[in-house]
Order: C-alpha cells, then structure tokens, then sequence
C-alpha cells in the first residue's frame, strides 16, 4: 500500500487539514498543485499539475530550465505565494512526527497565515536566491540569528548563542563573524550565514533556491558540499533548486526534472545521468559541457520553452521533442512509475519498461 493510501484524514475545518499516515518515511506529498498568475492577457499557468512526494531525510533536486516553474512551486509549498500570483489548486501536506512517533500532516496551502508564520524556523526554512541580499545591511549578524531563533523557540538566552556559535562553526565560519556587519563579510561568507540561520532550529524541510549562483565555482562547490553535508548529519531534508544539472549530480539522491509548469521525470540521481527516460531529461544532460572528454558535442534542446498563457495541447513538450509521435500532439502522458522509484510523464513508455523497451534501445544507438 503506498503512503497515499495509506493516508487517513483525522480533522478539517479552519481551512485546516490534520491528516496521519503510516507511512513515516513521507515529510511532505504534493498533489494536483496548481499555482497561477493572473495577468492582462489571462492567467500564466507556472505551476500546472505536479504532484510530488518528498522523503524524509532526502536530498531532492528541483531542476528545468528558466521559466519552468521550479520557483514558484519552492515558494507555493511553503505558503509564501504573493499576489498576482494565487493557488488555483492543489494541496502541500507537510508530515510532522509527535512525540508517540505518529506523523501528522497539515496542508500549507491552506493553514491560516499565522499558523505557517510560527512553522517557519521550527519546521520550514527557505533560503531563497540572492540569499546573500536578505542580511540586513545594518544589524550585526549575531542580532540577525538570534532574533529569528528567540522568536521562533522556547530557548534561553544562553542556548540560543550557543546554539548560533555552532551552526556559525558548521558552516565554517569563526565566532567573531557574530560581532560583524554584513558588508565587513564576502559573498561566501554571507552565503554561509544564510545557511547557518536556516538550520539553526533544524527545520524539518528546507528549500534552497539557486542560493549559490551568485558566487564564483570554487566557492559554490564548497558551499553545496557544506550544505549537503549538514543536511546528512542533521538528517534534515533539503529540496534543492536550480537549472544546473551538474550541481543537482554532485548535490541531489533523487530529483525531478519540471517541464511547462509540470514534472516529467522522477527518478534516484544515478539513474537519471546513467539512463534519463524523458527525452527532455535527456537533452538536458546532452547540454552539460564534459571537461576532459567523453561527449565531444553538446547537443541542447532544439526551440524555446512555450509560454505559460497558453501550453501547447498534449505532451507540452511535443514541439521541440526529436521523438514526437502523433499521440504526442493531441494526449497529455500520465505520469507513471516504469520502474521501482521511477516515474516519467511520455508516451515512449506505456508500460514498465526493460531491456528490450524500444525507447531504450533507440537510446544506446
Ligand atoms: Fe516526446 Fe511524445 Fe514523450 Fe512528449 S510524449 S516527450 S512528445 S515522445
């Protein structure tokens, strides 16, 4: 029986729903979310259809190109949506353990705002891009960390400073940083502050958006690695985003691939680089540039990303697809588990697939 059904809803009302479920692994299950913009020429669907389980203790890469609706959907699940923006529909449950070790979900989409301001920290951090601009140029980093883990727990004043000095030192960062303005610190180093301030409540989710684009390769690859290494010894979960398929390779243990405001491919990170189904997923990783050999032309995805005002009827990804079929153009492909723990939205695989599906021996020619 998977975690869905084995989901029991317990209360609703209040716009609040309070669900268990047996199956403790699952931290978060979004379902049919939709998240829409309402502009002059009608609404721009940025998020159309995905529905998502996250595990508990995971690494999950969020990844498409530019447009693709991976940021609006990191900040719908979070309830941090703003207007034009809106949540047409769907549901984001967030699984909460008790102390008896029950998990008990509540959908952020519809918790009362005050409810989901007092889950932030504690449960829901997100560290979003340009992470290094939300330091506040004129208060001292120690002020800025404190005040977010005095709000948001019942610490003394003593625990909470201790309690900073520790996340500062597990980022890499020296105890006197505290004392320091944002402007005295380089980008790395408030990259890092913005990391210790999210874990410093070891939230059960955090959600980082593209937070490393701004700093140059070197220092982003030890970041990421920090990041990544935190999250394992905290056994937290991290939802990680961004366009860049080789730092989901070195960052993520399972990833989606988005497409048109929808997920097309699910899969363990290995299995996407070695045998990507989606032949989105596929053009992708033909677009990383491979230092010292190996692929001797990147090939890319022929065309542009349609508009969000108006998907292309079908598989949406049917015009630039060097595999289209007639099916293709008129019958959206469900998304469907082909193999144990991977799931891809495309006609090429109607059933599980194995050695002899035709979609992969076309692959390996
Ligand atoms: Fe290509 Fe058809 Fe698969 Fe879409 S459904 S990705 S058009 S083969």
């Amino acid at each position: 029986m998977n975690a869905q059904a084995m989901t029991q809803t317990k209360r609703q009302g209040a716009g609040e729903t309070l669900q268990t479920t047996g199956d403790s692994q699952t931290l978060m299950e979004i379902k049919d979310l939709r998240i829409w913009y309402r502009t002059t020429r009608g609404n721009a669907k940025a998020v159309d259809g995905v529905d998502l389980t996250i595990q508990r203790n995971e690494v999950f890469g969020l990844a498409g190109e530019s447009g693709c609706g991976k940021t609006t959907m990191a900040r719908g699940i979070l309830g941090l949506t703003r207007l034009p923006g809106y949540v047409e529909s769907g549901e984001a449950i967030y699984y909460r353990r008790t102390s008896d070790s029950t998990s008990v979900g509540s959908d952020l989409l519809t918790m009362p705002a005050r409810e989901i301001r007092r889950m932030r920290w504690r449960h829901l951090a997100y560290i979003p891009q340009g992470a290094m601009n939300v330091l506040s140029p004129v208060t001292r980093i120690e002020k800025q960390i404190l005040d977010a883990i005095y709000e948001h727990s019942n610490m003394s004043k003593e625990q909470a400073r201790a309690r900073m000095f520790e996340c500062l030192e597990m980022v890499g960062l020296e105890p006197a940083v505290a004392r320091m303005y944002p402007h005295e610190l380089s980008g790395g180093m408030k990259q890092r502050v913005t990391i210790a301030a999210a874990v410093s409540l070891k939230p059960g989710l955090i959600i980082a958006d593209e937070p490393t684009t701004a700093l140059d390769v070197n220092v982003q690859q030890v970041i990421l690695q920090e990041l990544r290494e935190i999250a394992k010894s905290m056994e937290l979960t991290l939802i990680y985003v961004t366009h860049d398929m080789a730092v989901h390779a070195e960052m993520a243990d399972r990833m989606g691939i988005m497409y048109s405001g929808m997920l097309v491919e699910v899969s363990p990170i290995v299995e996407t680089f070695k045998e990507p189904l989606h032949p989105y997923t596929q053009g992708l990783i033909s677009s990383i540039p491979a230092v010292g050999g190996g692929r001797s032309r990147m090939v890319g995805i022929p065309g542009n990303a349609p508009s969000p005002l108006n998907w292309p009827p079908g598989c949406r990804f049917h015009p630039r697809c060097p595999r289209v079929m007639d099916v293709c153009r008129e019958k959206q492909p469900p998304m469907l588990e082909v193999a144990p723990g991977r799931l891809v939205a495309c006609h090429l695989y109607p059933t599980p697939i194995s050695d002899t599906t035709p979609a992969f021996e076309e692959l390996r020619k």
